[in-house]
């Protein structure tokens, strides 16, 4: 979908620009007016944030209520909701003995039969409760000292000139809408302004095509808003609600539609390997078989490699799938093809140990041009932000040189300066702390677009990847490699249990005793510069603290892995191990110096936090134990348990947490504790968060904002809406025939396409 031009040279041709929309300005557009709506349009805007007409009709109920049946007044069930015609006879208003304000108690008549009404207060519609006056009330039936009343009923006046009785009565058929409201504008009076303005406007240009609305029985645009907003009965309300979910699918699939088609437009250079060169000789030393989803994979990227307009492609995989090895076999046939490669991690930590991962596994063959290397290798630098001066300006050199055919970095790389040669393939590890932006930042930097590949070890439900990673073709690798053990996970509850707790450290030690290593991962660092924002999902949160529990006790602190490292250092069952601590504000060389010394089996246990959640790979690190652990997310569970599948030795994972029975925490954890299927958790993750989460961060009721949509439910609707979206932009991709879906996705792009698309 289009972005914001972001670091583009100012030379750069504009091939492949998608194409300027026409910018909005249909009546959706047009800012409330106080002709149409009168002060209610300040209060709309200050308390709702509904500044045009578009945001008060896409102003959704959030649910309808309905009227009862009317009912005689002899014949009223206690307990049953009912509504009565009736006209008051007295009204009482007198304050409460109990509590302050003052209640209302009336008595209606249908002229043979008397009920009583109860109000505990004496605002509302009650306040105009006068003898003689004629209303629908509505509620349940009670009792009160032997006598059936209404408590609180609704009240509709017939007697007012506005509603007569028979529009009145017809009415209760119909379903009243209850919108998200604020105390200076409750839900009838919103009700009111839309119906105004629904009144006030013509018949709408619809962005969904008349052939698709009629494909799929949906109504028009202007329809729907009436349906939704006043309804006659059930079936209208859902008649809308069905054809709006679509329009919103749609429109947000046209747009990553025509991201796609706007990216397949750009030239790329075809990286073909030569035979006999890099890659086969890799291929020829690999001390592994590649499982058949490596080699499909594999294959699928080479094809793609091969083509003349860019490779925009998802790589998904369980932690441990072998994501890596498919990685760098694109990366050196880019480099046999004579280009080069950048490999982005989301980490320092993860950036140096791809570094070294790759030049181990190359071996000479990452020794190219130096003396003792293979003729057929190349180079491969390291650049991160804390790099020394010196090192750093080398890396930069060999980049812009073509000396280092792959240069492994962080965001680093993303900075202006520096240049490559000829880059020809970016690959980005771990997508989901990636966003749209700085993979185009980073795409900018070649010559030709770069082909592109994503990896991510989250797994990501098919409808969310068409939905957030919609501009993406997507691989999974579904099979590990051959050899790998399970990985049995166990909750250890804390509070209920301090014997498991302790046997937690005893569990840790035989690991080691087998010969093993462990981590143990904190939500917190804990040290000084806390307050600065730390790394983990405690620090995330803003505050160091646990959440307060339902009773408003507060919660110890997180713990942190300056006070674990001290607790476990003074733990008798692990007297005499090795003990290190990993954090993100560690100085990078005794971050580098811990990792390596971990790697070669000369630490026994890292405390860490969660900057090993992605991608350290130590096969001898068989124990994992994760203090409050009801502080992660089900997916960043998974991930960080990852770490401990990685060799032939099973995997222990022990997630500590004080959070009791049966609470929402604990079940997340049990969840991870049941099953290794990363999709199942991705779901289940899902299902529990709010999808605005998932989406990204626009939930704060724009334009792009999902209202009716949601991506795990509505599978069906947005895999229609996706290829309906594709067909229409292969056969218009300037939507010049489609004004209308045009216009309403220059509004929709506009307003906050990045925060919503750019899943960072
Ligand atoms: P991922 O990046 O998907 O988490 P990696 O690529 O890091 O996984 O692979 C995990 C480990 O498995 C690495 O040590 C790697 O060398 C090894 N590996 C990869 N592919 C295979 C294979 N086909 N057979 C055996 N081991 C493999
Ligand atoms: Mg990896």
């Amino acid at each position: 979908m289009p972005v914001k031009k972001v670091a583009e040279p100012d030379d750069a041709p504009d091939v492949g620009q998608r194409p300027q929309l026409r910018p909005g300005a249909g009546p959706l557009e047009q800012p409330l007016s106080k002709k149409v709506l009168g002060t209610a349009v300040a209060v709309l805007d200050k308390q709702l944030g509904v500044h045009t007409v578009g945001d008060l009709l896409r102003h959704y109920p959030r649910r309808y209520d309905s009227w009862a049946t009317l009912t005689p007044l002899d014949a009223l069930p206690v307990g049953e909701e009912a509504t009565i015609l009736a006209e008051v006879r007295s009204v009482a208003v007198r304050p409460m003995k109990t509590r302050r304000g003052r209640m209302v108690t009336a008595v209606v008549t249908d002229g043979e039969h008397d009920l009583d009404l109860t109000f505990f207060s004496d605002r509302g519609p009650q306040a105009k409760l006068a003898a003689g006056r004629r209303a629908l009330f509505s509620g349940t039936v009670g009792t009160y000292q032997g006598r059936r009343q209404l408590s609180h009923p609704k009240i509709l006046y017939t007697d007012d000139g506005k509603t007569d009785e028979g529009s009145a009565i017809a009415r209760l058929d119909r379903p009243v809408p209850i919108y998200p409201a604020t105390a200076q504008l409750d839900s009838a009076k919103i009700s009111r302004c839309v119906v105004t303005q629904l009144g006030a406007l013509g018949t709408l240009p619809d962005p969904v095509p008349a052939d698709l609305r009629a494909r799929y029985g949906l109504i028009g645009l202007t329809e729907a808003f009436g349906k939704i907003h006043a309804p006659q009965d059930a079936e209208d309300h859902r008649a809308a609600r069905r054809r709006l979910r679509f329009e919103e699918a749609f429109v947000l699939q046209v747009a990553l539609a025509r991201r796609r088609s706007a990216d397949g437009a750009q030239p790329a250079t075809p990286r073909v390997p030569r035979p006999g060169g890099l890659l086969a000789a890799f291929d020829e030393r690999l001390p592994f078989t590649l499982t058949g989803g490596q080699r499909d994979v594999g294959d699928q990227i080479a094809t793609d490699l091969a083509r003349t307009t860019p490779m925009h492609r998802l790589l998904q995989g369980e932690v441990g799938s072998g994501k890596t090895v498919v990685a760098l076999r694109a990366m050196l046939a880019v480099v046999d093809a004579g280009g080069q490669a950048a490999l982005l991690a989301p980490t320092e930590v993860l950036a140096a140990q791809h570094h070294r991962g790759i030049i181990a596994m190359l071996g000479d063959l990452a020794a190219g041009g130096m003396l003792g290397g293979d003729e057929r290798g190349t180079r491969v630098v390291l650049l991160t932000g804390s790099q020394p001066t010196a090192a750093r300006k080398r890396a930069l050199l060999d980049a812009v040189s073509g000396d280092a055919g792959i240069v492994v970095g962080t965001h680093a790389l993303l900075q202006e300066h520096v240049e490559f040669h000829d880059l020809g393939l970016v690959v980005v590890d771990e997508q989901h702390r990636f966003g749209v932006e700085q993979r185009d930042a980073l795409r900018a930097k070649g010559r030709d677009a770069p082909h592109l590949l994503v990896m991510t070890a989250t797994p990501i439900p098919r409808t969310v990847a068409m939905t957030v990673f919609g501009d993406l073709e997507t691989s999974t690798l579904t099979e590990l490699p051959a050899g790998r053990s399970p990985i049995a996970t166990h909750v250890v509850p804390a509070a209920e249990k301090p014997g498991w707790y302790d046997r937690t450290w005893t569990r840790l030690r035989e690991e080691i005793d087998a010969g093993h290593q462990g981590y143990v991962v904190c939500p917190r660092i804990g040290d000084d510069a806390e307050a600065a924002g730390g790394e983990g999902p405690g620090a995330a949160d803003g505050a160091p603290f646990g959440a307060d529990d339902a009773e408003g006790t507060p919660r110890r602190p997180l713990r942190a892995v300056v006070e674990v490292l001290e607790e476990l250092r003074a733990t008798p069952a692990l007297a005499g191990l090795r003990i290190e601590p990993l954090h993100g504000r560690l100085p990078t060389d005794e971050r580098d110096a811990t990792m390596q010394a971990f790697a070669r089996g000369e630490v026994d246990v890292l405390v860490a936090t969660t900057v090993i959640e992605v991608g350290v790979d130590v096969a001898n690190a068989t124990a994992m134990v994760v203090l409050d652990a009801d502080r992660f997310g089900v997916s960043q569970l998974h991930q960080l348990r990852g770490r401990v599948g990685r060799g032939s030795a099973p995997g222990l994972c022990l997630l500590v947490t004080d959070v009791l029975g049966p609470m929402p925490g604990r079940d997340r954890l049990e969840a991870v504790a049941r099953t290794l299927d990363g999709f199942e958790l991705a779901r289940v993750d899902l299902e529990q968060r709010r999808e605005g989460d998932v989406l990204g961060s626009a939930q704060h009721g724009g334009r792009s904002t999902l209202r009716l949509l949601r991506v795990l439910r509505d599978e069906k609707v947005i895999e229609t809406a996706r290829n309906e979206a594709s067909a229409l932009v292969a056969a218009d991709p300037d939507l010049a025939a489609h004004p209308a879906l045009a216009a309403e996705l220059a509004a929709w792009l506009d307003e906050e396409q990045e925060a919503f698309l750019d899943k960072g």
